[in-house]
């Protein structure tokens, strides 16, 4: 079968790689419909050293089952399935909290041992635990919303979450990407009040607008804190969704959230340690987040998505076919797209 390669920075291949087949009993086989590129896979595209086993890339997928092994029993053949980016046994007692993604079982897609979402299928361990039979068919026309469900949608959902984000909250999403945007989403969804997108590319900015941002800081640095607490009455935001990860946005998140609020990140931190240990201390400020436990997620917000409530499928603005992986990774990282899809 083909499937994304990544050798180094910069170095995407499609490659013919060993087929994808059961191996433990509770696995299924996924032949991948949909898939999409994600910021997180951006940072090795920047910065990974050259290998020339490669790594297998993509997260996101949605797929048919093709088969599954004899313990297997919530999925079957011919199922259109979406996994979120971890699998987990959904039985042991992080899963039970609803904290998936430190699953006693679990583990990630790709890297040197595992299929990734971006190729043409992929081998599912924990399929029961892991997989969320999809109740429409393969080319409904909510797929691309449906998609953000295996993570950029549910890493919204956790940022808000983790900021504490509710009804007449003021709320500041930092990253104006695919999960800033889902950010903007969530915290609508959650009932905020008055949600503050940074960023300055005018689609983003408009894409933000139409998901509820109901305010434009497009100053950067000191500049954009200047701004959100001129527009706050000095007070600052309760709540600040972190969607980038680098020491910047950080800082600024730290620099716009109120005393006793809230800092949810989601962005992987590229930096060792968190800025602003003082300032956060005497405000009270929360710091919390992570990877998303995006399986939990999906329970709540897959009634939205198929009632058309929310629309986070609007972050796709590119489709490419497999081959078109190498050059999907480039427009992103160009920032020439904001989010790219696979139609396999
Ligand atoms: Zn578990």
């Amino acid at each position: 079968m083909r499937a994304t390669v990544m050798h180094g920075a910069g170095e995407v291949r499609i490659e013919n790689v060993p087929d994808a087949r059961l191996i433990e009993p509770t696995d299924a086989l996924v032949t991948v419909t949909r898939a999409c590129i994600c910021g997180s896979d951006l940072w090795p595209y920047k910065t990974m050293p050259h290998s020339d086993v490669g790594r297998r890339m993509g997260h996101e997928f949605v797929g048919v089952v093709e088969e599954v092994g004899t313990a297997v029993r919530t999925v079957k053949r011919g199922d259109l399935v979406v996994a979120p980016f971890a699998w987990s046994d959904g039985t042991c007692v992080f899963c039970r909290e609803g904290l998936q993604t430190s699953c006693l079982h679990g583990g990630f897609w790709g890297g040197t041992d595992f299929d990734g979402g971006q190729g043409e299928a992929v081998r599912v361990p924990l399929a029961d635990g892991t997989l969320v039979v999809l109740p429409v068919e393969r080319d409904d026309a909510l797929m691309p919303s449906l998609l953000t469900l295996s993570d950029v949608m549910g890493t919204g959902h956790h940022a808000a979450l983790a900021a504490k984000v509710g009804a007449g909250k003021s709320v500041a999403v930092v990253g104006d990407g695919a999960v800033g945007l889902c950010g903007v989403i969530a915290a609508r969804r959650l009932g905020a009040e008055r949600i503050f997108i940074l960023g300055r590319h005018p689609d983003r900015i408009a894409l933000a607008r139409r998901f509820g941002a109901t305010d434009v800081v497009s100053e950067r640095g000191d500049d954009a804190v200047a701004r959100v607490r001129e527009l706050t009455g000095g007070l600052g935001v309760h709540s600040v969704l972190e969607c980038v990860g680098l020491d910047q946005s950080m800082s600024t998140a730290l620099s716009i959230v109120r005393p006793g609020g809230a800092v949810g990140r989601v962005g992987v931190p590229q930096e060792p340690s968190i800025p602003a240990s003082l300032p956060s201390f005497f405000n009270n400020v929360t710091i919390a987040g992570g990877p998303a436990p995006v399986r939990a997620y999906i329970d709540a917000l897959l009634p939205d998505v198929l009632a058309g409530r929310i629309e986070p499928g609007l972050v796709f603005d590119r489709v490419i076919d497999l081959d078109g992986v190498p050059d999907g990774y480039r427009a992103m990282n160009e920032r020439e797209a904001i989010k790219v899809a696979i139609h396999l």
